[in-house]
């Protein structure tokens, strides 16, 4: 234990004694309580006359003495704002109730308790979004508060230096407490607690929670307080008629509320508790330090807009992503075990220690990923993991990367209501690349040390990147840590890598795609095979943009980042690059022929490949073994397809099917029977189709690909899409998957007029609720086949992007973006968004980057 983690306890201590001393002062606040919430409801019901009038009656009083800080306030939490709360608040603490009516239609209304302290007297001010009568008590008197652009202002002549204790009642904003039928769960990151109550709503006022839930009879219910103090975004509660499972794992309460009911399902509960198990070992191992959250507790919901979410003690998962199908494929088992691996791993990096403000949010992430990572790689034994690292984090941030939308890991963020706009695929995917160079490049062992002094140092505090950076470049100070954050953090983009023959020499170039001749310091290797089939591997420690090596006569292959550790583009002389696909089916090596995939599809997509090279795809598939690569293989054999024209494109699907007699193995049959399912247009191939899902008792599918097989035959074929929708209903086993499907079918309707209206419905919040089920329908609405009337969707959803994003969760608006323009490859589509570009040359530059990265495919189509 070192001298950095006892101080760090010992604040912690003064903190619960901070709390003893407040709650005596809420004790008081408590017995008034009754009283106060009679007196204030009666408030809250003429509430918003009551406001106007004491906003106005107030603002007068107050303005003179007003600080800078609320003269200059505005709607959300700015930097600002945030930075000068953080320097004379402290030991927050919230005493919260919450009455939760059965039904939707009712309110939920509370009450707070609010007690810091304040080194600096002036006025405070609170976030909230809600509906606030003025009525408070602050430091046991009455008083009337003003409420202005999304705050409360507590007048600094009713404060005190040292402890200050506020109690209010309120009705929450429905926007961030997801209510259904039956139950809610709140999702308040990354600045949507202040929707629900008053707070201090930024990352670096960790405050203590006290949550009491007033529900209906028979409604369980989970909440994150803990004995730790945490960020506001981390604090979450849920309620509703879940089912219950409770468990033992190395002594901790693991404990799951769920509203599945398929026994099946139910039944892999134990299975999760115990990876959850594994993974909080692994953590504790790793990171010397004990998981410092008593319970472990999750709730799994259906239709849940993310993954996960790290609440301690109630974190909230994807049911689709953790209850599998009767025969779960290789690749459905390990996404799972990274989901359960990375939001325990947030239970350290993230929770325990914070990010300071938003715009730091992927430093939380990439330590999930990366753990997350690290924890998969020693419960899959049988699993190629630098293959899975390659394929999860290196493919997905190329797609992202190679596009005009790109943009620093590090961004920056002035208002946290902002911050929705910073989460993507280069802080989830791209910062763990960076960072497995980092570990390259110091060391494993000394990657670690520096994360245990780091958690250490910042014991349920806040950190930056650049906190973060620092520690390690004290742990290794010849690496050049510093150096490095600066080109692949701070800075966009990656590099193109140019390997050429010249005169008995490879030359190995660097070019910075942005002209900023940035040099992207990384270790990769080069093969060179010769007529004789013999072969050496080059190591390219890239420390300067040009480097050459001597190799002798000029080889026959040259094959660029051999083992995949390499990021960025790689090209060679063309003669090269012509005969660089024959060397897919030769390279034997699971990894080696993975990155070659990879580099392959590249150069295919810059041109420099012709759409043959399909045919070198389908001699790999025909023999491929490797569950994890025939997926890409299939979705690059696809991309061809898809790029090409009508008839070439059924040719070429014909084709996809006939490797099913070629490659006999369920993994090679799942994997092309699921892309046949979405994207089918061949007549033959619907037709098999249509056949397996008229049997529909292939136990290789699950009930969602049976779903997702009747959407598509339904728009494949117009005249019996009724039929085809009633008959898979009745196939399906519960209700939850009943509503889902009523919701997504209704996206297969032939009728022009309906689809249109569903289209606008869906641009209403209170239409999308579950949104992955939103973003289904758009992606049918958008489906390949329903060009050109589904380009008119293109004009109306891009000029409803900041709306859009203003009422949704963080991924929704990258993610209808991908749904809405996928599916397309028309000019128009393509000349109506660039139009759109043009015509508003002052959208936020996020949006603009969220649109250019998702049409990059349609604006860069091989036609
Ligand atoms: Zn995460």
């Amino acid at each position: 234990m070192s001298f950095a983690y006892t101080f760090a306890t010992d604040s912690l201590v003064r903190w619960q004694i901070f709390r003893n001393f407040a709650a005596k002062n809420v004790q008081q606040t408590m017995s008034i309580r009754f009283r106060l919430l009679t007196f204030l409801l009666c408030l809250t019901v003429i509430g918003s006359t009551a406001q106007r009038r004491s906003t106005r009656t107030t603002q007068r009083k107050a303005t003179p003495q007003a600080s800078q800080t609320t003269q200059s306030l505005k709607a959300g939490v700015t930097k600002e704002l945030a930075a000068e709360r953080s320097r004379i608040i402290s030991h927050v603490n919230y005493d919260l109730t919450f009455n939760i009516p059965a039904s939707q239609k009712q309110v939920v209304t509370g009450t707070a308790v609010i007690t810091f302290l304040l080194s600096e007297l002036t006025d405070v001010v609170l976030d909230f979004q809600g509906t606030f009568s003025g009525a408070c008590i602050i430091n046991g008197k009455q008083r009337t508060v003003t409420y202005q652009k999304e705050h409360i202002v507590l007048p600094m002549k009713q404060l005190k230096e040292g402890l200050n204790t506020v109690a209010l009642t309120f009705t929450s904003a429905n926007s961030a407490l997801n209510r259904h039928d039956d139950y809610l769960y709140t999702l308040f990151v990354p600045d949507h607690a202040r929707s629900c109550f008053p707070c201090f709503d930024q990352p670096d006022l960790r405050a203590l929670f006290t949550t009491k839930l007033n529900v209906p009879d028979g409604w369980k219910t989970m909440t994150s307080d803990s004995e730790n103090p945490l960020p506001t975004y981390l604090y979450s509660f849920v309620a509703g008629r879940f089912q219950e499972k409770k468990s033992q794992r190395d002594g901790r309460l693991m404990r799951a509320l769920f509203l599945e009911t398929d026994p099946k399902k139910t039944a892999q509960l134990d299975h999760i508790f115990d990876e959850a198990g594994n993974a909080l070992r692994w953590m504790e191992t790793y990171t010397g330090l004990k998981c410092p959250f008593k319970e472990y507790g999750m709730v799994i919901l259906p239709g849940y807009q993310f993954g996960g979410m790290e609440h301690p003690g109630a974190i909230q998962m994807n049911d689709r992503r953790l209850l599998l199908g009767e025969n779960p494929s290789q690749e459905e088992q390990l996404r799972r075990t990274e989901l359960i691996a990375h939001e325990t791993a947030h239970l350290w990096f993230g929770d325990m220690v914070s990010l300071k403000w938003f715009e730091d949010v992927w430093t939380k992430e990439v330590f999930a990923n990366f753990m997350a990572a690290k924890i998969t790689r020693r419960q899959f034994t049988k699993v190629d993991h630098d293959l899975n690292f390659i394929k999860t984090y290196q493919a997905r941030a190329l797609a992202i990367d190679r596009t005009e939308g790109t943009h620093p890991i590090a961004q920056s963020l002035t208002n946290q209501n902002e911050a929705a706009m910073l989460y993507d695929n280069i802080i989830y995917d791209k910062a763990p690349v960076m960072m497995r160079m980092l570990e390259q490049m110091m060391g494993a062992k000394s990657m670690q040390a520096g994360l245990q002094k780091y958690l250490r140092n910042y014991y349920f505090k806040n950190a930056s990147w650049d906190d973060l950076i620092e520690t390690l470049d004290r742990e290794a100070p010849t690496v050049g840590i510093r150096q490095m954050s600066e080109v692949w953090v701070k800075q966009k983009g990656m590099p193109t890598i140019q390997s050429v023959y010249r005169d008995g020499k490879l030359v190995v170039s660097q070019h910075d795609p942005y002209g900023r001749g940035l040099c992207w310091r990384q270790k990769f290797d080069i093969r060179i095979i010769n007529d004789l089939g013999r072969s050496r591997t080059i190591t390219v420690d890239m420390q300067q943009p040009t480097m050459s090596f001597d190799i002798g006569p000029a080889p026959s292959y040259i094959i660029p980042n051999y083992n995949g550790s390499g990021y960025g583009r790689f090209t060679l002389d063309d003669v090269y690059t012509r005969k660089l696909p024959q060397r897919l089916i030769v390279t034997r090596d699971d990894l080696q022929r993975y990155a070659l995939l990879l580099t392959l599809h590249d150069n295919y997509l810059m041109g420099l490949i012709p759409a043959s090279y399909f045919g070198e795809l389908y001699r790999d598939m025909m023999k491929e073994k490797n569950p994890l690569i025939m997926q890409t293989c299939v979705d690059h054999m696809f991309k061809i397809a898809f790029d090409l024209t009508p008839r070439e494109r059924q040719t070429l699907e014909q084709c996809m099917m006939d490797l099913l007699s070629e490659n006999r193995s369920d993994e090679c049959r799942r994997t092309i029977i699921r892309k046949m399912s979405r994207h089918a247009t061949a007549p033959e191939v619907v037709q098999q189709i249509y056949d397996l899902w008229k049997n529909h008792n292939d136990r290789l599918f699950d009930e969602h690909d049976y779903m997702e097989m009747a959407y598509r035959l339904a728009i494949m074929r117009p005249e019996e899409w009724q039929q085809i929708i009633v008959k898979e209903r009745e196939y399906l086993s519960n209700d939850l998957l009943r509503q889902e499907f009523d919701y997504v079918s209704r996206a297969c309707t032939p009728n022009g007029n309906a689809q249109r209206q569903l289209f606008n419905e869906l641009l209403k919040p209170e239409n999308r609720k579950q949104e992955p089920w939103a973003l289904h329908v758009i992606e049918l609405l958008n489906a390949d086949v329903r060009e050109p009337q589904s380009n008119a969707y293109i004009p109306s959803s891009l000029a409803s992007l900041e709306y859009l994003q203003q009422t949704s969760d963080i991924f929704f608006t990258s993610d209808w973006l991908q749904a809405l323009l996928s599916g397309h490859k028309s000019e128009e589509a393509s000349r109506q968004v660039e139009q759109f570009l043009k015509k508003n040359p002052n959208l936020r530059p996020q949006l603009r980057n969220k649109i250019l990265e998702a049409a990059w495919p349609l604006m860069n189509i091989r036609r």
